[in-house]
């Protein structure tokens, strides 16, 4: 009788303790967000299937207090489901690869089960399930936020702008040519705008390729299942003069190249940017932003820099401010928010600290941090694959730390010292140095039932689930 009651009592507080959450994943292509995600099921899923000491800085893996977790159906039909089988099958290949770059929007649920500490009846044995929704999108989609303010002349304005820059203006040459030939008074014919904005288009994926992150608009490179659709074949008017511009809003008809261009940027500003932020974007409850902060460190001080513009593009994203167009048009609410520099695996530990300085460093340059207030903030380094491992060397009579891994160029086994990473953003100084140099590695062949190899992703787990599981 009495484990009957308790059964009963139990069920109508367990109904009561269910909770979602919502978190989204970003950042710019090759951050490393198809990795991390991957890794955060992983991490989960596999917990109670060891001894739990891989997720040593994760309290609710410590202390036992999950009882299990399990993939469930998303609840947005719509929305492509994140590949997390796949993922792990490319792991668990001989050799093994580096799973697919995200493309697109994808969602994940998991149900964590797990054991109430803090509950009012704790004698009851209260049991809770969290139900995590995880969202994974290109950070190339937030750099379309300023188009919301911008109409189709005041946007081809500022692409015009932008064409100063010599690298843009030499890759820009092909579809300036074609854009030029255009009657934009004619009639327009689909097949010439499919085409101008195919060469505009590669255009941008060009300028993505040599390392210009600031793109818009964003979705051109990153189309997801907007592939080919009319809504992405526009492209700015940046031959055009204020006073040509006034002319042909008299003077084009509606089914002219000029009037069907006009169109289509109002519907990708209104329909797609529009509809991302309302859609997803505002319904987040806690947001991971990636940055690869090592690998254009190895490149050169344009591709620093460009980095660094296309994260505060992103970063603007957040900022809540009251005054902001993000708040004034949607009103996100996010309470938490983390900013993660990826791949660690390619440092020596001991450099760690200097990278999560780098990372604060980017995000907060000019007293920026001071906006995001009202969220927690937390700044990390990781590594959600580990591909190397922390080894010491002895040579002359001297020890070093060095990290080895199977290098990709040749897939030898190598032991090396990447050099040492600056704790602030890098000065002349440094690119004249120059003495930061790694290579990229393969990811080790993952055993069935092996957690994967990480680095402080317990501590990422903790930061954004802890409070959700007391
Ligand atoms: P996405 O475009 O943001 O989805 O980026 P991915 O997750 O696909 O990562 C891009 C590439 O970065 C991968 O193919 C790997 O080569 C590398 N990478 C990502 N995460 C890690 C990591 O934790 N360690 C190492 N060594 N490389 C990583």
């Amino acid at each position: 009788m009495f484990n009957y009651i308790q059964k009963e009592l139990d069920d109508i507080i367990n109904r009561g303790f269910d909770r979602t959450l919502r978190i989204a994943v970003t950042g710019l292509s090759r951050s490393g967000k198809t990795a991390f995600i991957t890794s955060f099921i992983n991490q989960l899923l596999s917990v109670n299937q060891t001894d739990n000491s891989h997720l040593a800085l994760f309290e609710a893996a410590r202390n036992h207090s999950i009882s299990g977790v399990k993939r469930i159906a998303q609840l947005n039909l719509n929305i492509p489901r994140f590949d997390y089988e796949a993922n792990i099958k490319d792991l668990m290949q001989t050799p093994a690869v580096w799973p697919q770059s995200t493309r697109g929007v994808s969602e994940t649920r998991l149900a964590i089960r797990y054991q109430r500490r803090n509950g009012l009846m704790r004698h009851l044995k209260e049991k809770g399930t969290l139900y995590l929704d995880i969202f994974d999108y290109p950070g190339e989609w937030l750099l379309d936020l300023p188009l919301l303010e911008l109409d189709y002349m005041q946007w081809s304005l500022q692409q015009q702008v932008l064409m100063n820059h010599e690298q843009r203006a030499e890759s820009a040459k092909i579809w300036t040519e074609k854009l030029q030939k255009c009657d934009l008074n004619a009639v327009a014919d689909e097949d010439i705008l499919a085409q101008i904005a195919k060469d505009y288009t590669a255009f941008l994926a060009d300028c993505k390729a040599r390392g210009l992150h600031f793109i818009q608009p964003g979705r051109f490179v990153l189309p997801g299942e907007l592939e080919g659709a009319p809504a992405l074949q526009f492209f700015p008017l940046i031959h055009l003069t204020p006073t040509q511009w006034q002319q042909l809003k008299t003077t084009a008809k509606a089914d002219s190249y000029f009037g069907v261009l006009n169109k289509r940027y109002d519907y990708y500003r209104r329909h797609i940017v529009n509809g991302f932020y309302r859609d997803y974007f505002s319904t987040f409850d806690r947001q991971v932003i990636l940055a690869d902060c090592l690998t254009p460190l190895n490149h050169s001080r344009q591709a620093f820099h460009d980095m660094q513009e296309g994260l505060h593009q992103l970063f603007g994203n957040f900022h809540y401010g009251k005054r902001t167009l993000l708040n004034r048009l949607f009103s996100p609410k996010i309470d938490k928010l983390m900013f993660i520099a990826t791949k660690a695996d390619h440092i020596t530990n001991d450099q760690l600290p200097n990278l999560i300085s780098l990372m604060r460093q980017l995000v907060q340059e000019g007293g920026r941090y001071a906006e995001y207030e009202g969220i927690r903030t937390e700044y990390t380094a990781i590594a959600a694959i580990r591909a190397t491992q922390q080894v010491t060397v002895n040579q002359n009579g001297k020890t070093f730390k060095a990290i080895q891994g199977v290098r990709s160029k040749d897939k030898q086994k190598v032991t090396l010292y990447p050099g040492s990473v600056p704790s602030k953003l890098p000065n002349n100084d440094f690119w004249q140095r120059q003495t930061f140099d790694f290579d990229q590695f393969e990811p080790q062949t993952l055993e069935v039932g092996e957690p994967i190899p990480h680095l402080r992703m317990d501590a990422v787990l903790q930061f954004l689930l802890a409070d959700k599981l007391d």
